[in-house]
């Protein structure tokens, strides 16, 4: 069977409609770009990448830089080091607009130019070529693969870079930047032109949708980096439509004047599209359509409300012994339905089973309620025990009760029925 995905993303390229807008040509490399070219990517977090059109052409990352640069730069002098340099809020701004925060001096976020020049300089290197490999070799393992630098755009765009070195400028008058204006517009640039594929940026994204962590498990970035990049990218990825952007598709997403767009679903996917015609916001008008119509079709909108938890615990009686079987993945609302499960046992000394089997992932907020749980139906006077043949309480301290590992239990087996966990809960 061919997976549905491939012919849906096709069909995506296919209804997107007459294309519209010009090619970036302030950039004489970008003004020769084929303006037909169309692609498209889907990454999930376990590496999967579905493609559809002109998926290996190669383009400039361009803004879509950004995020991850400003991920490096908190990564190497701390979060607030960085915020006291360039701010969060977003401007409403072209992305090229000369304006800095009235008072304070600091770029209004690191999305627009301003912000993403002085989020550049703030990356560990003695020069431009210096922190420019720091910052290809970051984009390399995000992506999987070694990427390059398209030298061609690089040159042809630092010919041209003027604006860009009166914003270096500007900032150095204004005491964010203590470098060298022109050395960090070289780097800046240089960051701006490394060559990508949609299937380059869909995987990158997907490491962000990840909380940082690539599909091979390797965490790339702090999950609470990750998060303030996120954040940023949610207000401000997409310049002065970004509140247009937020409403009507709801994915937060950076997009390139090369004609890259680059959408990240947290907890879900990263999605990559390319055409290189852009709109009067400088975002890719196909690649706009695209996002418009996967977030109908695929109801992919940030702010549409997650489905409450399912039934992810029962309780039922084996042999007179109380089992609360859990299942699913648990976070806070799971962890809050499991602990209303065991508020139902009255005080008392028998025995309360908690099995775990069906469970494979908790995150910390969701281990610590469990274990309260267990301490107090165990202060209730239960002989509280523990089946988690998959380690998901991992060594934690179990609140007095029972841990019950797989091990232990049934002789090095994952327990396949309730008469496992019964006869090692009678012993
Ligand atoms: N390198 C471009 C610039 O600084 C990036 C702008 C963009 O992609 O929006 O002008």
């Amino acid at each position: 069977m061919q997976t549905p995905m491939i012919d849906y993303l096709q069909l995506l390229l296919d209804s997107c409609g007459e294309d519209a807008g010009e090619v970036a040509s302030y950039i004489p490399e970008l003004a020769d770009a084929d303006p037909d070219r169309l692609a498209i990517a889907v990454a999930t977090l376990d590496g999967e990448v579905y493609v559809a059109g002109d998926a290996d052409v190669e383009f400039t990352i361009q803004s879509i830089s950004k995020p991850f640069t400003y991920a490096l730069a908190i990564a190497d002098r701390g979060l607030d080091a960085v915020l006291e340099r360039i701010d969060v809020e977003p401007s409403g701004d072209a992305f090229n607009e000369i304006s800095l925060e009235p008072g304070s001096g600091r770029p209004r976020n690191p999305m627009i130019n301003a912000g993403a020049i002085a989020a550049h300089a703030l990356v560990d290197g003695t020069d431009a070529d210096g922190r420019a490999e720091r910052i290809l070799d970051l984009y390399s393992r995000l992506a999987g693969r070694e990427l390059s630098i398209a030298e061609d755009v690089f040159e042809s765009e630092l010919s041209t870079a003027d604006r860009n070195m009166a914003l270096a400028y500007m900032l150095r008058t204004v005491g964010v930047l203590d470098a060298d204006p022109a050395d960090i517009v070289r780097g800046y640039t240089r960051q701006c032109s490394v060559s990508v594929s949609v299937r380059d940026l869909a995987r990158m994204g997907s490491v962000l949708a990840a909380g940082g962590l690539s599909p091979e498990g390797e965490q790339l970035i702090d999950p609470v980096v990750n998060r303030q990049v996120l954040s940023v990218m949610t207000t401000c990825g997409m310049y002065d439509s970004a509140g247009d952007w937020l409403t009507s598709v709801g994915i937060p997403a950076k997009s390139g004047v090369a004609g890259g767009l680059m959408g990240v679903l947290p907890g879900q996917v990263g999605i990559a599209v390319f055409s290189p015609r852009l709109d009067e916001h400088g975002n890719s008008t196909r690649g706009v359509r695209m996002f418009e119509r996967m977030n109908h079709d695929l109801g992919l909108h940030l702010m549409t409300s997650t489905e409450r938890a399912r039934s992810v615990s029962r309780r039922v009686e084996h042999d007179g012994i109380a089992v609360h079987e859990i299942a699913g993945d648990l976070h806070f609302m799971e962890a809050e339905r499991v602990l209303r499960g065991f508020a139902e046992e009255q005080a008392g000394d028998d025995p309360v089973v908690i099995d775990l089997d069906r469970v494979q992932r908790a995150n910390d907020i969701a281990k610590r309620m469990l274990l309260e749980g267990v301490r107090r139906l165990h202060l209730d006077g239960h002989d509280v025990r523990i089946v988690d043949p998959w380690g998901v309480l991992g060594s934690a301290e179990t609140g007095s009760g029972e841990l019950v590992h797989g091990e232990q239990a049934h002789g090095g087996f994952v327990p396949a029925s309730f008469d496992d966990v019964a006869s090692a809960v009678r012993g």
